[in-house]
């Protein structure tokens, strides 16, 4: 299955538009998230040569504006299977409903499409309030890989509930926001530990997950870290 990374703070090319939040094409059906500007989305799209034709599904990992704010001008282009969250806002349900595209509001883990699931409603404390939040999951040969938005939840507990439905399978690929920008060295040496534990054989930490945290995974990883950059390609 493919990854191809549509939005992100950092591209391939220059011709890309970069920014805060992220959205990432998965096979040629599935969008996950859609960064912070519809436009800008739009453009990528079309630099890629993505048909926007063939995504039936958007996945939106969390009600953040960087990471639904694509999403208006891709419903008014035409009618998506939108998969938001019981807990987000009723501003974001009615906007999704009044341009006329579905919307699913799956509680627990299940399965999208052949092999590809969203974790369902993960909460998370933030600001003082809930937040939920869903992390995408792909079954391949390879293994399991997971993509998350800002891992507002903490991305051990995602990859935690991930492999309680996976026992037998090991974690292929990890990547997306593991939201660690505010955390100290040590607790960013034990997170990398655990990933050892887990047995995650790539890692593409981004978005939110900090400079720090991104050094710490690039030097522990090698070349199993991965960058995610618009334009990049990535097979799972
Ligand atoms: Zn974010
Ligand atoms: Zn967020």
């Amino acid at each position: 299955m493919q990854i191809k990374v549509l939005f992100n703070k950092d591209a391939l090319n220059k011709k890309f538009h970069t920014g805060w939040g992220l959205s990432f094409l998965i096979g040629e059906e599935i969008l996950f998230d859609t960064g912070e500007k519809g436009e800008w989305l739009l453009e990528n799209i079309k630099s890629l040569k993505v048909d926007i034709d063939k995504i039936e599904v958007i996945i939106i990992s969390h009600d953040h504006w960087d990471h639904t704010g694509g999403l208006w001008t891709l419903l008014e282009k035409k009618r998506f299977k939108v998969y938001g969250l019981k807990g987000f806002s009723e501003k974001f349900k009615m906007r999704v409903r009044s341009l006329n595209s579905e919307l699913l509001e799956k509680e627990g883990f299940s399965e999208i499409k052949k092999n590809i699931f969203t974790t369902g409603e993960v909460l998370a404390t933030y600001k003082g309030m809930s937040l939920s939040e869903q992390a995408l999951v792909i079954k391949t040969n390879k293994g399991i890989s997971v993509i998350t938005g800002c891992s507002h939840p903490g991305i051990l507990k995602i990859l935690k509930l991930v492999k309680s439905y996976f026992k037998r399978d090991n974690f292929y690929f990890v990547g997306g926001g593991f939201h660690l920008i505010d955390k100290e060295q040590i607790q960013l040496q034990f997170l990398t530990e655990e990933f050892g534990k887990l047995k995650v054989s790539k890692v593409g930490p981004t978005h939110c997950s900090g400079y720090e945290a991104e050094e710490l995974f690039r030097k522990n990883y090698k070349d199993n870290f991965v960058s995610l950059e618009v334009g990049k390609s990535l097979e799972v």
